[in-house]
């Protein structure tokens, strides 16, 4: 039997294994704080029962999320304090956890491909890699969508595939979007937490007064630079789970706009549809309030360029909660409400909204 983290997104350490009894922790590299990504493989464990043990707060509601191919993804339950226990079936090669529904670079490229955009190299990343972006439209509205300014957080890409879905549907006139899937390319490949990375992450490499250190982030600030940024939204996952981090919601940046975050939340709630994830205003993450505090973040640097109308982070959870559960079709339809809330956002209020 072998446990590893030898795929896109593995992270994994083998501390012991007491006969059924496998110990765990999960690997935070180069994180300075405590974090609480993992997902690994176990092969060759046809017909075993066996036990996983973890530190604390590494497993979510459900238990892990379980795949046997890296796309689908399901909760498998049975989650006992910081461990759960799986039979392997007599079938079972090979079986992947993991803290959550991860999303894999190539489900991207395959929606890309499908809808007949193409993948181009963005930059090139720290360790070499061809970072892929795609861009949509012509004209004078630049709009920047992105995700995985944070390695770890798959349930922003759920909800930026959502995103473009929809706004292909009936793209906006005179409008240019930038969408960049991976902004730390390196760290979703390799499995890193990215959060809070030494000296420090790549949604804190926005200081207007300091060049950005990654590679992508730098190259983000040059196309607005060169295009503007009327808008930029950007999708992340909150904390593990619990209070505020089992909701969806939009992180408000800002006093001066809280008119824009009022009307864009409120659209947001309009178009929800029965099988979405559910949004309520009245979860946004309020400016000045615990850890949303002025940083050098992508949503408040966009946010601040003066032809900036709308620009901010939002929150997709893990795992939600027992009302209002994470799937990985409930997140998607997230982004397709979100993108309708951002189209009638720019027919209905775009520039009639005063800071
Ligand atoms: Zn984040």
């Amino acid at each position: 039997m072998k446990i590893h983290n030898e795929f896109i997104g593995g992270n994994i350490k083998v501390v012991k294994r007491e006969g059924n009894d496998v110990y765990l922790e999960n690997e935070l590299r180069d994180t300075e704080w405590d974090w609480f990504y993992w997902a690994f493989c176990v092969e060759g464990a046809k017909g075993q029962t066996l036990t996983f043990h973890f530190q604390p707060i590494r497993l979510g509601y459900w238990g892990p999320a379980i795949s046997h191919d890296l796309k689908s993804w399901r909760w498998l339950g049975g989650r006992d304090g910081d461990s759960f226990t799986y039979t392997f079936g007599e079938d079972e090669d090979k079986v992947y956890f993991a803290h959550d529904m991860l999303y894999h670079p190539d489900r991207f490229f395959a929606f890309a491909k499908e809808k007949g955009l193409t993948t181009e190299k963005f930059c090139i990343s720290r360790k070499g890699r061809s970072l892929p972006c795609v861009k949509l439209g012509q004209g004078a509205r630049s709009v920047i969508v992105a995700a995985r300014h944070h390695a770890c957080e798959a349930t922003g890409n759920y909800v930026l595939e959502g995103f473009l879905d929809e706004y292909l549907k009936a793209p906006l006139a005179d409008t240019k979007i930038l969408c960049v899937p991976f902004v730390d390319y390196d760290g979703v490949i390799e499995g890193d937490q990215g959060k809070a990375r030494t000296p420090h992450d790549h949604n804190r490499d926005y200081d207007v007064n300091i060049p950005s250190i990654y590679p992508s982030c730098a190259a983000i600030r040059k196309y607005a630079d060169e295009n503007g940024c009327n808008y930029a939204f950007d999708f992340h996952s909150p904390g593990h789970f619990g209070a505020v981090n089992d909701n969806e919601s939009i992180v408000r940046n800002s006093f001066e706009k809280e008119k824009r975050f009022d009307a864009i939340g409120k659209l947001f709630e309009a178009e929800m549809t029965e099988r979405s994830f559910k949004y309520y205003r009245k979860n946004d993450f309020p400016f000045m309030f615990d850890w949303n505090i002025p940083s050098a973040n992508f949503g408040a640097y966009m946010a601040k360029r003066s032809e900036n109308e709308i620009a901010f982070s939002l929150e997709t959870p893990y795992f939600g909660s027992e009302d209002n559960k994470v799937s990985q079709e409930n997140i998607v339809e997230v982004g397709r409400c979100f993108c309708r809330a951002f189209k009638r956002y720019v027919s209905e209020y775009e520039g009639k909204l005063p800071i």
